[in-house]
């Protein structure tokens, strides 16, 4: 396990110096979902600290396992409307919004004392029905309905392109969100977070300017039973 952290950690500063950067302006975002706590606590026992679940239960179960260390939790899932609040309670940063309803119940569930939610905004860039995301022409608007909501803190975009595996084609889709990043920044938004990249592709996300990869087959092997129910 802790030859495979630094390995990546390897993959990572490499990918991130050639696009002239530093390793740590790229956040390892480890994707844990399906994979048991006691595979978190040797990640984080190699100084990983950031991770992504997808499932709320699964979740939930591992937070209160690993309360004793000092990770900050990502939940990178799809979230329906009636399972916001122990998002809001128990996560810093929600990837994947693509809803205003959703936002607004984050917003409206973040408990007072705690800092805002961190928030990326999902964009579908192929406009594939199977997956969440807003359509890059809806973007603009939700940014600004989301920016105005006080709980949250909207941070960036994030996005999950089709499966490729030319890297010419995987810089397409990565440059595009960062372009849709640059033009809302353009227009008065103040985004930092390019959450783009997973296993088969975080090289070439790293390249078109991504702040956080999230990865999780490449760190942790194959995933175990992933349940359906809540995708
Ligand atoms: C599962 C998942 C990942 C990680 O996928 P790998 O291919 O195992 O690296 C990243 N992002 C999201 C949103 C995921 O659901």
């Amino acid at each position: 396990m802790p030859e495979f952290v630094r390995r990546l950690r390897e993959r990572i500063a490499a990918a991130a110096a050639r696009s002239g950067r530093t390793a740590e302006s790229v956040t390892l975002l480890a994707v844990a979902k399906a994979q048991p706590a006691q595979l978190i606590r040797a990640a984080a026992a190699e100084g990983v600290r950031d991770f992504g679940e997808s499932y709320l239960d699964e979740a939930l179960e591992k937070l209160a396992l690993l309360q004793d260390l000092p990770l900050t939790w990502h939940f990178i899932g799809r979230l329906q409307a009636n399972k916001t609040r122990p998002v809001a309670e128990r996560f810093a940063w929600v990837h994947g919004i693509d809803r205003l309803r959703i936002a607004q119940r984050l917003s409206a569930q973040r408990p007072f004392h705690a800092p805002a939610l961190n928030v990326c905004i999902q964009v579908n860039l192929a406009a594939e029905a199977a997956k969440g995301g807003v359509s890059p022409a809806d973007l603009p608007a939700l940014a600004r309905q989301l920016a105005a909501l006080p709980r949250l803190k909207l941070r960036g975009l994030m996005c999950i392109p089709p499966q490729e595996s030319d890297p010419v084609r995987q810089r397409q889709w990565f440059a595009q969100l960062r372009r849709l990043q640059e033009a809302l920044n353009a227009g008065g938004a103040d985004l930092d977070t390019l959450s783009m990249g997973m296993s088969g592709d975080f090289e070439s996300a790293i390249l078109e300017g991504a702040t956080v990869v999230r990865i999780g087959t490449a760190l942790f092997g194959p995933r175990g039973q992933e349940p359906d129910s809540d995708p």
